[in-house]
């Protein structure tokens, strides 16, 4: 038996952490009026169809389910036909294959794959087959924003407070999300304690595990560091007559309040000693800023908040050797390679190895689907599982470790550093029942 052989069986037989989704709280709460065009072009894939060509009106008629299945195949199969050995094609391809026994997704197979998709669906229970029986996933941690409450079985939270804390465009939502915390909010001070109060009661309460930010997608990930006053100026402007009965048009506060509320967030964070999941690198959909997401720009935030861990995601895709720079140079930053596997296997591999002789193995994690629908979580799983395989045989055979090293690193990454990082001892204990 090959070294890669012997290292990829020990890793699928491990029961792993999925660090990143965006599943539906619970199966019940996914989309009905769907078909296997429409789910499994969501996302992901139907960018890679966008940058292959296929306009983004067409792309809509594509993801219609409501209109008929071959037609919409025929407008997208030239696109697909280039872009299927990419690493968002290949982990769709994996998912007919072994969720649905069907050889791919082609001109011949897509009818009969979306019957076998559309059953599947209506049997109720998919989460348990996708992420459990075939996937051997333990946990993972879910984004779904402030919606906290899922299926504990399957799912832990993460809390994303960017839309609610960071953006608010109308007064009316300061009251509504004061009225919810019982705060009566007047002035940015009542803000804060609106949001201290919120992510008291999602740790402590309703069983949040990370916090999380996207903000990546909307703005520059510095966050200077601002003046309460300049802050609170942008602040009032909530409370204006021009802006201030709901049906006006709602105002965008500008950066200085986004960067004062990232600072009053994270000191509450490093009180707390929580992690903090930032995107990086890769922005999904098309036509994006890539430079605003390099996860440089965070460093000032790494030296203030020494007691929070900023789990970096999405390997920084482009940003990998930053990235390694990082994580080897602050205790308080980890590497995430959740979505990376199928952004590049290749580039996975390769920063895989590199990581791995400059960066301490304890701060990694090697695996997060980050899909909004499960089907693509299992196809993630099985690429991340072969590509820490092939990576951990190559320094087997090159020699900077064993066969035993490199099973322990595995492990590490796919389970212990996950379950750690994020404190899920206890909820893997609850899962386990439930
Ligand atoms: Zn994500």
């Amino acid at each position: 038996m090959s070294v890669r052989v012997e290292l990829l069986t020990y890793i699928n037989q491990l029961e792993i952490i999925d660090t990143h989704e965006h599943l539906p709280v619970r199966e019940e709460a996914r989309p009905q009026d769907t078909d296997v065009l429409g789910e499994w072009l969501t996302h992901y894939f139907s960018s890679d169809l966008v940058s292959a060509g296929l306009s983004p009106e067409e792309l809509e008629v594509a993801r219609d389910s409501s209109k008929d299945l071959l037609k919409r195949w025929q407008l997208v199969e030239p696109y697909w036909h280039v872009a299927r050995s990419t690493g968002y094609g290949r982990s769709l391809d994996l998912a007919a294959q072994e969720l649905y026994g069907i050889d791919g997704v082609t001109r011949k197979t897509i009818g009969p794959l979306s019957e076998a998709f559309c059953a599947a669906r209506a049997e109720g229970d998919h989460y348990r087959y996708v992420l459990k029986e075939k996937s051997r996933i333990l946990l993972s941690i879910n984004d779904n924003e402030c919606q906290l409450d899922c299926d504990r079985r399957f799912l832990v939270p993460a809390l994303r407070l960017d839309q609610v804390y960071f953006c608010p465009t109308h007064r009316r939502e300061l009251v509504q999300r004061g009225d919810a915390v019982g705060v009566s909010v007047h002035s940015l001070g009542d803000w804060e304690e609106a949001m201290r109060r919120h992510v008291q009661r999602a740790f402590d309460e309703q069983g949040a595990v990370a916090l999380k930010c996207g903000l990546a997608y909307d703005r520059s990930l510095y966050f200077a560091k601002t003046t309460t006053a300049e802050a609170e100026e942008e602040f009032n402007r909530l409370f204006a007559n021009e802006h201030s009965p709901d049906r006006r048009a709602g105002i965008k506060l500008g950066k200085p309040f986004g960067d004062y509320m990232m600072h009053s967030l994270l000191a509450l964070a490093n009180e707390r000693g929580l992690p903090f999941q930032f995107h990086t690198g890769l922005q999904e959909r098309n036509g994006n800023v890539i430079t605003d997401s390099n996860p440089t720009l965070l460093t000032n935030l790494f030296l203030e908040y020494e007691n929070v861990k900023f789990d970096i995601f999405h390997m920084g895709y482009p940003y990998m050797l930053e990235l390694s720079n990082l994580a080897k140079n602050f205790r308080n930053v980890f590497i995430d390679m959740c979505w990376g596997h199928i952004i590049s296997p290749e580039a996975a591999r390769r920063s895989l190895a590199e990581w791995l002789d400059a960066v301490p193995a304890n701060k990694i994690c090697a695996f997060g689907g980050d899909y909004c629908f499960v089907d693509g979580v299992y196809g993630h799983q099985k690429l991340a599982r072969e590509n820490v395989a092939t990576t951990l045989a190559q320094k087997v055979v090159d020699g900077t470790f064993d066969v035993d090293r490199a099973k322990e690193i595995a492990k590490w990454l796919f389970v212990d550093n996950p379950t750690k990082l994020f404190s899920l001892e206890d909820r893997l204990a609850v899962a386990k029942q439930e």
